[in-house]
């Protein structure tokens, strides 16, 4: 569907604000949508293989005291996947909200300076809100 965006000439020559042009921004959304992909993917495997797991202790209650002295490490084992699925379903979230904020314009603005984030870090980092001289600023003030 064609969008009915127009900008005059003119004022897209105005210096500022800066902005990615529309090419920049589907370049931008076609990166985002690839690591969406791929994610997706990881996390469906990951569902796959908790489901087969609930299966087994389901499905051989014979057995299951036998899997209680495993117990420990298959609760650590549980925990590791749970944070992997969280953590990717975070990062899902954040490339979901970049995706939005394609749409609506916003996106590579650095949250708080507003100056336009350098390509090459939205390239490697697609879900960045912040430029590298605000985040280095936040870093040093929050020192981990
Ligand atoms: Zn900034």
């Amino acid at each position: 569907m064609a969008t009915k965006v127009k900008i005059p000439e003119a004022a897209q020559k105005q210096q500022e604000p800066e902005r990615y042009s529309p090419d920049d921004s589907e370049y931008f959304r076609k990166l985002i949508l690839e690591r969406r992909e791929k994610i997706k993917k990881g996390l469906s495997k990951f569902a796959e293989v908790s489901r087969s797991t609930v299966q087994e202790y389901s499905g051989n209650h014979s057995t299951y005291s036998l899997h209680m002295a495993d117990q420990g490490t298959d609760a650590q084992e549980r925990e590791k996947t749970f944070m992997f699925a969280s953590r990717e379903g975070r990062y899902l979230k954040y490339l979901d909200r970049a995706l939005s904020m394609i749409d609506a314009g916003t996106y590579g603005y650095c949250e708080s300076c507003g100056q336009l984030i350098q390509k090459k870090r939205l390239e490697l980092v697609p879900t960045s809100r912040l430029c590298v001289a605000c985040k280095l600023k936040l870093e040093q003030q929050n020192p981990k």
